[in-house]
């Protein structure tokens, strides 16, 4: 069993880098689907292995691409292997902050090279919201969230409006408790 809670963005585990998937095997692969049933359940666009605590280099995405063709896909050992000169900054979001969505600049073309549940290397060459998602995922990869990316300012934003989810949350959660009682 994988564990399905989606870790916070300030669990220390976030910021550690994952380690590389040594083979696609079965367990690989059984947990990408899970992945893909996490993300789903959260309406997210990426995940990464790491935010549910396993710390492999594993990310799934099911997002648009520039073109809008859609890309549902795992990738394994997942590294940007050329970044396009052009800058985008677009809004992004993270499941391990919900809620919040803040300015973040990224490159608006990427390579990325990386191993599918085959088994076969190969290279993807995204742009639009993919290639935000991949640089955001692969980031994870690495100990990095989306929050170092931002610009004091925003950061401070992001931080004050997610603190101010959590207690409007903890306090719906207490007066549902006492409706119950
Ligand atoms: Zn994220």
């Amino acid at each position: 069993m994988f564990p399905d809670r989606i870790l916070p963005i300030d669990d220390p585990r976030l910021r550690r880098p994952s380690e590389p998937v040594a083979e696609i095997d079965t367990d690989t692969r059984a947990l990408a689907a899970h992945m893909f049933r996490v993300m789903d359940a959260a309406h997210g666009a990426g995940l990464a292995a790491v935010q549910l605590g396993i710390l492999l280099r594993l990310i799934v995405v099911d997002v648009e691409d520039g073109r809008g063709a859609r890309h549902r896909l795992a990738l394994a050992n997942p590294e940007i292997a050329e970044a396009g000169s052009g800058q985008i900054a677009g809004l992004e979001g993270c499941l391990s902050m919900p809620g919040i969505s803040q300015q973040v600049a990224r490159s608006k073309t990427v390579t990325v090279r990386y191993t599918g549940l085959d088994g076969h290397r190969v290279s993807l060459v995204a742009d639009g919201m993919l290639a935000v998602c991949l640089q955001h995922e692969i980031d994870h990869t690495n100990g990095i969230v989306f929050i170092d990316r931002m610009s004091r300012l925003r950061r401070d934003q992001a931080r004050r409006q997610y603190a101010r989810n959590l207690r409007l949350a903890s306090r719906r959660d207490r007066s549902s408790e006492s409706a119950m009682q």
